[in-house]
């Protein structure tokens, strides 16, 4: 158990716990939601994408292993039960109803966006006050950040795909 690594901190460390336990239910239903979705999905570049959702699923997972390592330093308990990612999860589980990849893939990047804005929040909580935090923050934000980007990237050639292929049928 960390004593000095919460004396040191200076900050509301139970306030922070909260927010890192928040974050670690959302890892976990991140996850899941990658996962999930990587399975279900159909239609087009199917096949290349699954893998690339299954990744930033396996990324999700270590996200949620740094805050625990984090929280324990912090004298802290990890959420310890399912039942309680979606009470302290502030980012929404999206269940899949229509399996069209555009569709996983909205749901992917609503969850990104939703965590870019929570661990922005934790480095601004913790910036000058607990340098171990920030710095874990600061990490997984640059991972959330690159996640928000690739579906980004996914969903731009997409359309592309589609505005080529009204073009070829207007010539046709
Ligand atoms: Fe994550
Ligand atoms: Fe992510």
């Amino acid at each position: 158990m960390g004593k000095e690594a919460v004396k040191i901190s200076k900050l509301d460390v139970d306030k922070l716990l909260k927010e890192m336990n928040a974050a670690l239910a959302e890892e976990w239903l991140a996850y899941y939601q990658y996962w999930i979705g990587a399975r279900v999905m159909e239609g087009q570049m199917r096949s290349n994408i699954e893998p690339e959702l299954l990744k930033h699923a396996d990324e999700e997972l270590h996200h949620a292993e740094m805050l625990v390592e984090r929280i324990k330093q912090l004298d802290g308990v990890p959420l310890l039960s399912p039942k309680e990612w979606f009470t302290h999860a502030q980012c929404a589980y999206e269940t899949p109803t229509d399996f069209y990849i555009e569709r996983i893939l909205e749901q992917n990047l609503r969850g990104e966006r939703c965590a870019i804005e929570r661990y922005q929040h934790i480095a601004e909580y913790t910036i000058g006050k607990d340098y171990a935090t920030y710095r874990m923050a600061v990490e997984i934000l640059e991972d959330e950040i690159d996640h928000e980007d690739d579906i980004e990237s996914w969903m731009a050639d997409f359309r592309r795909m589609r505005e080529d292929f009204l073009q070829v049928k207007e010539r046709v």
